[in-house]
Order: structure tokens, then C-alpha cells, then sequence
């Protein structure tokens, strides 16, 4: 049960009790000119496409420019976190993040290279079997991508690519959907592709059930989890999940751009599966013995083409240290708070305007409200531009959604009623 109330004072209490309230100020939180032209906090809610800078971020990137001045090659065995090993530093962490085994998970690459050397080694086809099964409006990179694997391979996507359709009434997908589409389609598909939080509606999908059931049709099945990494707790080894891959730029903080993820079922970590290889998933006890054949180091790190970007990594490792800190299972208590807050706000006091599209069960959500403005496109846009000018940042979704998305660790519940008041504020000036 909850016991929100739409006043300053109620949200200043309630963010005064936090215990993560400490986390925000470990943040930049990027100024917004007010009225009067002093510069304030921004508003920021839009974590799930670019999360915001730590602090800690800029010393860390220095560090590793010093040690490359100062060390020059050696830097690779020297300094206090030796680039040799450096993507190994991340790797506790990240696991912790995404519930899974440390060698379960590397950070390599782009979430669209990922995604396609993932698929290299778990889509299969064969003509008995030649499908790749994804939501209807997946990311357009997921579509592209599994697109252009059905073509390399010589299928005909028109056919091999089934999308299934949204069956609830706010354009979500329901398990039982999924369950369907497999019954029809189990027997040639090849591969499950399917996201952990739908990034235009924020549904959080049953990663484990999902997993089950294709499964059960003879289907590898993949993650994207650009939505869901640092947002949701992840149990990606209990899922049994061949694979899942995300960006870090999003609700993990890893810098615009920042470097990807991926993660591969311990069940692979020793099995031979077709793959693209470089010379850092080589076996790394015989790595520089530079020999002519590949011999992959077991688990996700075999996966990797190139010796990481340092200076990629460096954010990225401050990022995962807070999330450490701050332990995904407290984050996501304050989040279902803090989400549940603005959806109240929502429903009690603009429920004329905005209609949630996100499922109203907390489980099937992350930290992301997708809020549709019901008087259309117009009005929808002059209320996000207003927003926008009032430095509150959302992001817009054509044609008349606007998602939302209060973060734990660095949104307050005065930020939500900021919102609320402000959409308040534009209604009246009609
Ligand atoms: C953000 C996002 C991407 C972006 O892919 P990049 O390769 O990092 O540019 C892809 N897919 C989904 C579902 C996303 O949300």
C-alpha cells in the first residue's frame, strides 16, 4: 500500500526518508535556467536513453590518459588497473547487475554488433527450421538486424520473419500471445528474439517463461535488454536464456555511445558453436603465443573480436561500482515507489490529459511510464515542448506518447510532483 499525496511537503519527507537519497548527488545533474535565469537542477527523466554522468566519471578517464602519458605500451601490465585485464574489472559487477555466473557476461562492442555475432552462433536455420520470432514494433535495429540474418541466410524474411501483434488493449503483449504464436510457428522457428523492457511502451516481459516455453519448441531464444539492464533485477542464469545483449548508455550509465554487452548461458561456455573470431576471445593463457588456429576462451569473454576500448571502459566501471553500492534489489524498491508515485499522479490529478500506456502491474513494468496524450498529436507536442522549456526531460514517441522515466538513483518523488505541476500549469494556460 501506498500513502501518496500530490504536496511538496509530502514528496520533500518522502525523499528526505530515502535511503539511496545520497546516490543523486553522486550524479551531474545537467542545469536548467529557471525564470528568473538562475541556474537549476533539471528535471531529467530520460534515463532510458541517456543516463546521466557519475561524478566519479571524469577522474577515472583522466587516470587512464595519465597512465597512458606516463606508461606509454606498459600501461597495458602497469597502473592500478592494468588495460590488459581491464574489461575483467568490470565483470563482478556487471554479473551482479544481470543476475548471472561472472563468466556468464563481457563487455564488448555495440549492442547491434552484439546482437549479430549472438545470432552467428544461436540463429541456425535450416530449411525445416528457418524463423525468427519478435514483437511486432520491435527496435528498429532488432528488426533490421534479424531481417538482414534471415537474408544472409538465404530465407526470405516475408516468410521466416514472424512478428507477433500486440493482443491487450494498450498495444501490450500478453505471455499467452506468445504462447500462440509458438504453437503455430514453435516447429520453424529457429530463434525467440524478444525484448526484456519494450522500449516505446516499457512492458517488462517474463524473461524465464518465455525462455520455457521456447525451449519446449526446440528454439534458442535471446534478450535484448537495452530496457532492462540496471532498470529491472535480472536473473539471467535462472532464465536459461541462450543469450541476451544490451547497450550501457541507458539506465546503466555508461556514457553516450557507451560500450555493450552480452551475455552467454554457461551451458555454451564450452561448447563449439559456430562464431566470428578475433584474437581477444582467443584462449587467454595462449593468446600471445599468436598461433594460427582459434581456440576460444570458455564462457561469454570468447565472443570478443578486439582488445577493449579503455577509455570506454573507464565510465562504465565507475557506473557499475554505485550500482554495486546501491544493490539492484534496494534500487528497485525505490523504483516501484517512485515509478507507482507518478503513475498516481497521473491517474489522480491529469487523468483528463495523459493516459499510462505502461502495464499497471509493477512486475510488468520497469522505472519507464509511456504516456500517451490523448487529445493527439498537436496538443501532445505543445505539452512536450512545454516540459521541455520548463527543464523537464522526457522524451517524445510518435505519433503522441511521451515516456518518463523517474530513475532511482538519481530522480526524486519531488520530481514526479515537478511534472505533474508543470503539465497542470500548461493545461491552464489552455
Ligand atoms: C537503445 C536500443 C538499441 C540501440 O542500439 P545501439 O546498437 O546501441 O545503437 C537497440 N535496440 C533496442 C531495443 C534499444 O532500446
Amino acid at each position: 500500500m501506498h500513502d501518496y499525496q500530490a504536496s511538496a511537503a509530502w514528496a520533500q519527507a518522502r525523499d528526505a526518508a530515502d535511503p539511496l537519497r545520497q546516490f543523486r548527488d553522486e550524479f551531474l545533474i545537467p542545469p536548467h535556467e529557471d525564470s528568473s535565469g538562475r541556474a537549476v537542477d533539471s528535471v531529467y527523466f530520460c534515463g532510458n536513453s541517456l543516463g546521466l554522468q557519475p561524478r566519479a566519471v571524469r577522474e577515472a578517464v583522466n587516470a587512464e590518459l595519465d597512465y597512458w602519458g606516463e606508461l606509454g605500451v606498459e600501461g597495458h601490465f602497469k597502473g592500478r588497473l592494468p588495460w590488459m585485464d581491464y574489461h575483467e574489472f568490470l565483470r563482478d559487477d556487471l554479473a551482479a547487475v544481470v543476475g548471472a555466473q561472472p563468466n556468464e557476461v563481457v563487455t564488448m562492442n555495440t549492442l547491434g554488433v552484439n546482437l549479430h555475432l549472438m545470432m552467428v552462433s544461436f540463429y541456425r536455420p535450416t530449411p525445416a527450421r528457418p524463423a525468427i520470432l519478435i514483437e511486432a514494433g520491435a527496435f528498429p535495429t532488432d528488426r533490421y538486424a534479424v531481417e538482414s540474418q534471415i537474408r544472409f541466410h538465404g530465407f526470405d524474411p516475408a516468410r521466416d520473419l514472424i512478428e507477433i501483434e500486440p493482443d491487450e488493449p494498450n498495444g501490450t503483449l500478453s505471455l499467452a500471445a506468445i504462447e500462440q504464436a509458438l504453437a503455430k510457428h514453435g516447429a520453424r522457428t529457429a530463434l525467440v528474439m524478444l525484448p526484456g523492457v519494450q522500449y516505446r511502451n516499457g512492458q517488462a516481459f517474463d524473461l524465464a517463461a518465455i525462455t520455457a516455453l521456447a525451449h519446449r519448441h526446440g528454439c534458442n531464444v535471446g534478450f535484448d535488454l537495452a530496457h532492462a539492464v540496471g532498470n529491472l533485477p535480472l536473473q539471467l542464469h535462472d532464465s536459461g536464456a541462450d543469450f541476451a545483449i544490451w547497450c550501457s548508455y541507458k539506465f546503466l550509465n555508461g556514457g553516450p555511445g557507451a560500450i555493450g554487452g552480452a551475455f552467454v548461458h554457461a551451458r555454451h561456455a564450452n561448447a563449439v558453436l559456430p562464431r566470428f573470431a578475433g584474437w581477444w576471445g582467443h584462449d587467454k593463457s595462449t593468446r600471445f603465443q599468436m598461433g594460427p588456429q582459434f581456440i576460444p576462451t570458455p564462457g561469454a569473454d570468447g565472443w570478443q573480436l578486439s582488445n577493449p576500448p579503455i577509455l570506454a571502459l573507464a565510465p562504465l566501471r565507475v557506473s557499475l561500482e554505485i550500482f554495486r553500492r546501491a544493490g539492484m534489489a534496494r534500487l528497485r524498491e525505490k523504483s516501484v515507489q517512485l515509478t507507482g508515485y507518478l503513475e498516481w499522479l497521473v491517474h489522480t490529478q491529469l487523468n483528463d490529459l495523459l493516459q499510462v500506456v505502461t502495464p499497471a502491474d509493477p512486475e510488468r513494468r520497469g522505472a519507464q511510464l509511456s504516456i500517451r496524450v490523448t487529445a493527439g498529436r498537436e496538443r501532445g507536442r505543445s505539452l512536450f515542448d512545454h516540459l521541455m522549456a520548463q527543464g523537464i526531460i522526457g522524451d517524445w514517441r510518435e505519433p503522441d506518447v511521451i515516456r518518463i522515466s523517474p530513475v532511482p538513483l538519481y530522480n526524486r518523488f519531488a520530481d514526479c510532483l515537478a511534472f505533474a505541476q508543470a503539465v497542470q500549469a500548461w493545461e491552464r494556460a489552455g
